[in-house]
């Protein structure tokens, strides 16, 4: 093995060490319920925390283990998660819908706040603030720019930091300036999927793991939900699998793409040097279209440096040390410091950068957070939730958007390689 490896090298996610897949009981399926789950992330659960506590018999299914998806291999950064700006979207919807939109983001990093204390949910809840870092002069100018005169819609609060001032922010010369976004959060991702999935089983929901759903079929005014381990009848069904979406759903696999995110764990290390990169210990990101992400763990030893290293790498073992070379490029005295896990999992993105929430054919779906939903899919999950119950709080501003796909996609994104190449050029130029 590469000695950039520690000897206890594991390509599961580092939060996986301290919070393992649930042993779950591997119960026999009822033959019908109120409501079928599919999947058992952020969205999953939070629909099915609404639908059980209102009442509802939940089951909630998982191809693999409970939370297997994104939901316990994300870097645990909480933003207001919508991706498009005011102007773009107010020449797409016009300026109410496009403020609508944006407060959804906003709404969704308060929900985390709210939820994570009313439900008493241990999981690092850090109000820490991100350093969003700007990779050359003309993103800087862009970001002051906005942060000093922002355009409609919600007001963000956020303060320039200048190329001088940034090492009090991260120890490296190697951006131009950012801006601090003090409202931006953080969790150990996988303490708070523990957290909703132990609030979903006291709610009455049952969840199954290694249960793939294979086919939904309408029948009557109900549906047949396919497993290998029988057949379930369910009044609802709701839809929440996100960039793991597959045949079961083609409607919905046709309008997600599936990305490879990536991150590495490195080994634990001194604490003069995390206290010299991280003085504030803000979770950071970059104004790159091919992002890198990185924070350090909840108990301040490490670094967990993410981004998008490929376009179809399905080996940790290989991602880990591109995305040990980028944290050596910002931070070169990391040279010597090893990779202790390495990682990937599969966000959803969408054709127009936004989620999308509602219902096809009946099946109700939540998905395409584009990378950020850590906040965003447990909010629309429980928006679902409450769709299920025709309860009017279940309402968004996406609701009724188009959810585009592109002719001849089917769930298979051969355009991705030659994407991410071409947007690599445009981070490098400017
Ligand atoms: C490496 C990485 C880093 C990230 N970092 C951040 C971050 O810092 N901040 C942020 O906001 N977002 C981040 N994200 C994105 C975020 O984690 C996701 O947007 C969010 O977790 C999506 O939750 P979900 O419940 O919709 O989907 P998931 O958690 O992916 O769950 C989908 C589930 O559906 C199941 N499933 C699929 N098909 C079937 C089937 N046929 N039958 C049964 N089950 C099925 C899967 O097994 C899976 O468990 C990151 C993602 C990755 C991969």
């Amino acid at each position: 093995m590469s000695n950039l490896f520690t000897q206890d090298f594991r390509t599961t996610p580092y939060w996986w060490d301290h919070v393992p897949r649930p042993a779950l009981p591997d119960t026999p399926l009822p033959a019908r319920v109120d409501v079928v789950v599919i999947g058992s992330g952020y969205t999953g659960l939070s629909a099915a925390l609404q639908t059980a506590r209102g009442g509802r018999d939940t089951l909630v299914l998982d191809a693999e283990e409970a939370g297997f998806g994104c939901s316990t291999r994300n870097g645990g950064q909480i933003s207001t998660s919508v991706k498009p700006g005011f102007d773009t979207l107010a020449r797409r919807y016009g300026s109410e819908r496009a403020s609508a939109i944006l407060q959804e983001g906003h709404n969704s990093l308060a929900w985390v706040c709210d939820f994570v204390a009313a439900e008493r949910i241990g999981c690092d809840f850090r109000a820490c603030g991100r350093f969003h870092a700007a990779h050359n002069p003309t993103q800087y100018e862009a970001l002051a720019r906005q942060a000093q005169a922002p355009s409609a819609g919600p007001k963000v609060e956020a303060h320039v930091v200048t190329r001088a001032e940034q090492r009090n922010e991260l120890g490296t010369d190697a951006y131009f300036g950012g801006v601090v976004y003090s409202r931006h959060v953080s969790v150990d991702p996988g303490r708070f999927h523990q957290g909703m999935l132990e609030r979903v089983r006291e709610a009455g929901a049952t969840v199954v793991p290694r249960c793939p759903v294979s086919e939904v079929q309408r029948d009557g005014k109900a549906f047949r939900v396919e497993t290998p381990k029988g057949t379930v009848s369910a009044t609802n069904v709701v839809v929440a699998t996100n960039g793991y979406t597959g045949r079961p759903t083609p409607w919905l696999q046709r309008r997600v793409i599936p990305i490879g995110s990536y991150i590495i764990a490195t080994e634990p290390l001194p604490p003069v040097v995390m206290a010299r990169l991280m003085p504030k210990d803000r979770i950071v990101s970059d104004t790159r279209k091919v992002v890198y992400y990185y924070r350090a763990s909840p108990d301040g030893r490490r670094i967990l440096f993410g981004g998008r290293v490929s376009a179809n790498e399905t080996d940790p073992r290989k991602s880990g040390p591109l995305l040990h070379s980028e944290l050596v490029r910002l931070f070169p005295e990391l040279a010597g410091a090893r990779i202790s896990h390495s990682w990937l999992g599969f966000i959803a993105y969408t054709f127009d950068e936004l989620a999308h929430v509602g219902q096809r054919d009946g099946l109700f779906y939540a998905m395409g957070y584009c990378g950020s939903g850590v906040g965003m899919a447990g909010y629309l999950g429980m928006r679902i939730g409450q769709q299920v119950l025709g309860r009017r709080e279940g309402a968004t501003a996406f609701d009724g958007l188009t959810f585009p796909t592109r002719p001849f996609y089917r769930g298979n994104p051969w355009f991705l390689a030659p994407a991410i190449t071409y947007y690599r050029w445009r981070d490098r130029v400017g």
